[in-house]
């Protein structure tokens, strides 16, 4: 069992690609056989660009991760692949545009169908249509097939042909001599770019590319409950594949727009309800706003400033289980007036008087009115 790709580069599983390149470089310099002449110096070499190649490429780093070496097999652990000769500063520069896109990655290309690209879409829905869901339509942009030469590339009545600088598949290989033995270098075929296939006459309608860009409306179900950061993927509405390959999907993110009377907590919807002091303290039943239209709400006398009363299964329904609702939390307010009639004001100061409370103007002036009075 090789070591970990992790732990040869000396980086950990969450290192990203800038570490995990310094580290390579670090490590590169110091076990190049060019420089390094101490035996197992080129194996540890060889061992550092290998487990390099694959946490480099973001496609065979997810894959590594998941099922180690196996995952990989095949791609670059196996394609070792240098060119010796070349002076040291030349090799470095070679090498990270070779990964980035150059032997590393188009050596494992395959001829054939390939999956297409998964797509995103941001969808910003109304604080209602969050809660309960619903039918919306939606125009994307995606890359289908080509319908007139049905993905191949080549104008109606032609084919494309086999490559005949590497026979099809894609890659041309090298023998290369060194003072450390043979090595062979893969690279991507020149003639055929990989593709294993030339095109003589392209299609007109695709310029060759086999896909289209299509604008289309598809109709998707919001189911209810959704929130902010929910995602929703819609089978096979990404890009096409190449050569005929399955569709990637389609992400579409939602983000919900902002109510001006309610506020999402979970599945709890809240609220603010203002009451004056005289309903506050002996009770009464108010209409009250709810996402599902008007609901009764029963104060209760001698409620408090900031009492919460609760609306069972008023709130969002749960996602996936719309059964089963959460409920609207309505925080009351207390309004205490600023100003009061002269009959409103006499009667409050006869209830001030029973419970022997003293009252008045504020301050010295309204204590001895209260005194003379
Ligand atoms: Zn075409």
């Amino acid at each position: 069992m090789a070591r970990d790709y992790y732990e040869i580069l000396g980086v950990s599983r969450t290192a990203d690609k800038e570490e995990l390149k310094r580290a390579y470089r670090r490590l590169a310099r110091k076990y190049h056989p060019d420089v390094n002449k101490e035996p197992g110096a080129e194996e540890r070499f060889k061992e550092i660009s290998s487990a390099y190649e694959v946490l480099s490429d973001s496609e065979m780093k997810a894959r590594y991760d998941r099922f180690g070496e196996a995952g990989v097999s095949g791609g670059a652990a196996s394609g070792f692949s240098s060119d010796f000769s070349d002076s040291f500063a030349d090799i470095f520069e070679s090498f990270f545009s070779g990964f980035s896109g150059g032997v590393g990655t188009q050596g494992r290309r395959r001829t054939g169908p390939t999956r297409g690209d998964d797509l995103r879409l941001d969808l910003s829905l109304d604080f209602q249509d969050a809660i309960f869901g619903g039918d919306k339509e939606l125009t994307i942009k995606h890359l289908e097939t080509c319908e007139t030469c049905k993905g191949s590339g080549a104008k109606s009545g032609t084919r494309p042909q086999n490559c005949s600088t590497c026979g099809g598949t894609g890659q041309v290989r090298r023998a290369t001599r060194t003072p450390f033995g043979s090595f062979t270098q893969v690279s991507v075929c020149p003639s055929c770019n990989g593709n294993g296939q030339i095109i003589e006459e392209k299609c007109i309608s695709c310029g060759g590319r086999g896909q289209n860009e299509v604008t289309k409306k598809i109709k998707i179900t919001i189911p209810g409950g959704v929130d902010n950061g929910t995602r929703l993927r819609v089978s096979n509405e990404g890009d096409v594949g190449k050569m005929g390959g399955p569709p990637g999907d389609l992400y579409v993110f939602l983000s919900v727009k902002n109510h001006p009377e309610f506020k999402r907590d979970g599945i709890n919807i809240l609220s603010q309800l203002k009451v004056s002091y005289l309903q506050a303290i002996l009770g009464c039943s108010l209409e009250v706003n709810t996402v599902d239209g008007k609901s009764e709400l029963i104060i209760p006398p001698g409620t408090q400033p900031n009492t919460v009363l609760t609306l069972e299964d008023k709130g969002v329904p749960k996602l996936g289980n719309p059964v089963s609702r959460g409920d609207h939390l309505i925080t009351i307010e207390i309004d205490i007036p600023t100003k009061v009639t002269i009959e409103e004001r006499e009667l409050l100061e006869k209830l001030a008087s029973i419970k022997g409370e003293r009252t008045g103007k504020g301050g010295i002036e309204g204590f001895l009115g209260n005194l003379f009075h």
